[in-house]
């Protein structure tokens, strides 16, 4: 027997968002109802329009798009938001109809990053970068900003939908052709795969859609068994001044605790005892990569660090202070002119650690609070 029931989710049943008017009304059976939260119910429709050949014209109508420039891979972003004290930056979103007139065919060149907090769909879109653009859009305080330098200025959630938005676009421009038969692959609705229309992937359906690759890297702050310091590290490509955590991509074979393991060992000679899970984050710069975020444990800080020379400029121990007071360095660069990011300093001496958009930040952070609080 079924029943009518509003706003509530069978399952294995999917909504159609964007193809009707009408209101979401799901059946189902009486002893299946469950009451969905409203993130489930976004998840789902942001689930369904993923899976569209093609997405619906009202998509892209209801849509924000985020607008990047690929030569320089730039964002547009507004400044002078004050929230706890500090001025944030924030991405500009625009409407269909302003970025529709702006010479560029806005199905091609955007990717869908999924349904925002209002339900309303994100686009990415890519233009060709011009300050002159700036006029289009009626607000002075736009401009765009390098996608690294936005993570130290925008909010996390706007720096991970940078980071997504950034991997998606890139693996569009780049992956053109089937790996399998060499067939030019089709855009599924600007959506995170593509299709390859050929006869002889045709025929096995695996091979048929695409997907963005993942690489998972391995990512660790270590610290000593007593957890009174912090090794960090810094390799020659860093900003100047800036120290991070240890990372290396995970080899064939190897589980994260493997991985972690041996990548201390070989950047800084040091034996890991004991790993922790901490956190994960998506990260595109260079490329699409899946951080694990570990707690990893030596043994003391008196050991010899022997640095892999061929990988890293430096490697050193820094005490909670120290921490502290570059943490505070990199939060107050969200209060001041852009022209004070690092890039601007020449120093190899420790000033900085990665920004408050970075899993390095976000685990320095969870050290401090749980070790020295
Ligand atoms: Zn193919």
């Amino acid at each position: 027997m079924f029943c009518k029931v509003d706003r509530v989710i069978l399952l294995h049943k999917t909504s159609q968002f964007c193809n009707s008017s009408s209101p979401q009304i799901e059946y189902c059976f009486p002893n299946a109802i469950r009451r969905v939260s409203s993130y489930v119910e976004r998840i789902r429709r942001g689930q369904n329009l993923k899976e569209n050949v093609k997405l619906p014209v009202k998509c892209y109508e209801n849509g924000n798009f985020i607008l990047f420039s690929q030569k320089p891979r730039k964002v547009l972003v507004q400044k002078g938001i004050q929230m706890n004290k500090i001025k944030q930056f924030r991405l500009t979103r625009e409407k269909y109809q302003v970025v529709s007139t702006m010479g560029v065919n806005v199905k091609e060149n955007s990717v869908f990053l999924g349904l925002g907090s209002d339900s309303e769909p994100q686009f990415a879109l890519e233009i060709p970068y011009d300050e002159s653009l700036m006029d289009k859009f009626g607000n002075a305080s736009a401009r765009f900003l390098g996608v690294r330098k936005s993570l130290f200025l925008l909010s996390e959630a706007e720096s991970s939908l940078t980071s997504q938005a950034c991997s998606l676009l890139s693996w569009h421009k780049q992956k053109v052709h089937c790996p399998d038969c060499g067939n030019l692959l089709i855009n599924i609705g600007c959506t995170g795969s593509k299709l390859c229309t050929s006869e002889s992937c045709s025929s096995h359906k695996l091979n048929k859609r695409h997907y963005p690759p993942i690489n998972p890297v391995g990512i660790s702050i270590v610290s000593d068994e007593l957890n009174t310091k912090v090794l960090l590290v810094r390799q020659p490509s860093h900003l100047p001044g800036m120290f991070t955590c240890i990372a290396g991509f995970l080899e064939v074979g190897e589980s994260v605790e493997d991985n972690i393991r041996r990548e201390v060992a070989e950047e800084v000679g040091l034996d890991v005892i004991k790993t922790e899970y901490v956190a994960s984050q998506h990260w595109a710069f260079p490329a699409s990569r899946l951080m694990l975020g570990y707690h990893a444990t030596v043994k003391s800080a008196d050991e010899k660090i022997s640095l892999d020379a061929a990988e890293l400029e430096d490697a050193a121990w820094f005490t909670p202070k120290q921490l502290r007071e570059s943490l505070e360095r990199v939060t107050a660069l969200a209060d001041k002119e852009l022209s004070m990011l690092p890039g601007s300093e020449e120093t190899s001496s420790f000033r900085w650690v990665p920004p408050k958009g970075a899993l390095a930040n976000k685990l320095i952070c969870w050290w401090l609070d749980r070790f020295d609080s």
